[in-house]
């Protein structure tokens, strides 16, 4: 509780802090929805979680298996510091959680860039504060790359399961998680808010409301500007011999490789296509095609490594979609006075926002510090979409 001594001059109007926690009811069991019920349950609340799903992790956040890995400028802008800042949160949580190997790895990442273009703000070296920097020759090599390709090795990046958090966090106490259970409206009652089913059944009583509904959520704020972009990705076990890269690439695409799935057998990953207003589940083939010709750009070793599993069909494909703000930065705050909030618009980055974005949500209801300098919090607020 940041409670100084002397009158704290504010530049807005003090947020509406709750003194006792309630009962909350989030909509939506991804990446947003399990870590707002994590952070909130933490806090004392008792936490519902609804999915339409009936099983968490079944939107966006199915994905197989993501990068972590920071957005870097040489001007450390906005969204750089923002990602940095999400990365810390979320590491935290996986060092909490998971087991390091099995369910994350924690060995950096390389980012292919453009050519010419390796630059970082000054003063970022391998031997500074900082955890980005220019490839190594030695690095590249490693990873099968020329070593004069102009790349960024992400000392604070990794792979991660993007399921096994959302569990982890959903088995915290405090929180309940009710599947198969799409929440069609709201209402306003004494008590709070109700929650109905599209049948009409009440489905829940809660003190707040918090909307993690992923694309979904403009149903429940069609104020907030969020875009649905479909993402497809290809992915298969690992055959003894493959060899493919044991850090995770990113660039115009990713490959992840030597993941461990629940059998033993080791993945790999590559994609993803971004195809903005569809919300279209099916797979396609031209997106196939496009995940191909990414990867040959991104390690053409790789792609050549992988074309039998292609070719023979054996290469799966995954379809999700993800949810875009017009600025590519999330959406978390008050969407109402009366305790309806936000936590969305992760885009392609759930994993680098949603803890930073939970623990944010968390410490304006509770009068905390801010997990973010205040410039930083506001450019997350849903506020800053208000016309
Ligand atoms: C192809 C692809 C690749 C990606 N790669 C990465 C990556 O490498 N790294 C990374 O960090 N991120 C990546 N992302 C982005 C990441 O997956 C998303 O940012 C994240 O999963 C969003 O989480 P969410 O909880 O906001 O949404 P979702 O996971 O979509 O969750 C929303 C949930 O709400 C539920 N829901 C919707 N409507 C209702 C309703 N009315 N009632 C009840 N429940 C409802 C849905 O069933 C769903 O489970 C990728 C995304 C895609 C599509």
């Amino acid at each position: 509780m940041f409670a100084p001594a002397w009158t704290v001059r504010r530049r807005g109007p003090a947020p509406e802090h709750v003194e006792t926690p309630g009962r909350c009811a989030v909509i939506g069991a991804g990446l947003a929805g399990a870590a707002v019920a994590a952070s909130l349950a933490r806090r004392g609340w008792h936490v519902t979680v609804f999915d339409a799903a009936d099983r968490p992790a079944a939107g966006a956040s199915g994905l197989p298996v993501g990068v972590l890995a920071p957005h870097v400028s040489p001007d450390d802008a906005l969204l750089s510091r923002l990602t940095r800042a999400g990365i810390r949160a979320t590491w935290l949580e996986l060092e909490r959680l998971l087991e390091e190997g099995r369910d994350w790895r924690a060995g950096g990442v390389l980012e292919r860039r453009p050519e010419g273009d390796t630059r970082v703000p000054a003063g970022w070296s391998e031997s500074g504060p900082n955890e980005s920097w220019p490839a190594s020759a030695a690095q590249l090599s490693s990873a099968g790359l020329p070593v004069d390709a102009p790349a960024l090795w992400h000392a604070r990046a990794g792979w991660v399961r993007p399921s096994r958090l959302i569990e982890a966090w959903l088995r915290e106490p405090g929180i309940e998680f009710r599947g198969n259970a799409p929440v069609a409206r709201l209402s306003r009652s004494a008590a709070g808010w109700q929650l109905w089913s599209a049948a009409n059944q009440l489905l829940a009583e809660a003190d707040r409301v918090v909307i993690a509904a992923g694309y979904e959520s403009g149903s429940f704020a069609p104020e907030l500007p969020l875009q649905p972009v479909r993402g497809q990705v290809a992915w298969g076990r690992m055959a003894d011999d493959l060899a493919l890269p044991a850090t995770p690439l990113n660039g115009d695409g990713h490959l992840i490789a030597h993941v461990p799935d629940d059998e033993g057998a080791l993945l790999w990953l590559c994609g993803a296509t971004f195809d903005r207003d569809s919300t279209e589940l099916a797979p396609q083939p031209n997106d196939a095609q496009a995940n191909r010709e990414r990867l040959k750009r991104l390690h053409p070793g790789a792609a050549a490594t992988l074309a039998p599993a292609f070719e023979s069909g054996k290469a799966k494909t995954w379809v999700g979609i993800r949810c875009a703000s017009g600025d590519r930065r999330p959406l978390v705050g008050p969407l109402n006075e009366a305790g309806l909030w936000a936590c969305t618009a992760l885009g392609s980055r759930g994993l680098s926002f949603a803890a930073l974005c939970a623990e944010l949500l968390a410490a304006q209801w509770h009068g905390e510090p801010l997990p973010l300098p205040a410039n930083l919090s506001k450019a997350l607020g849903t506020e800053r979409t208000a016309p």
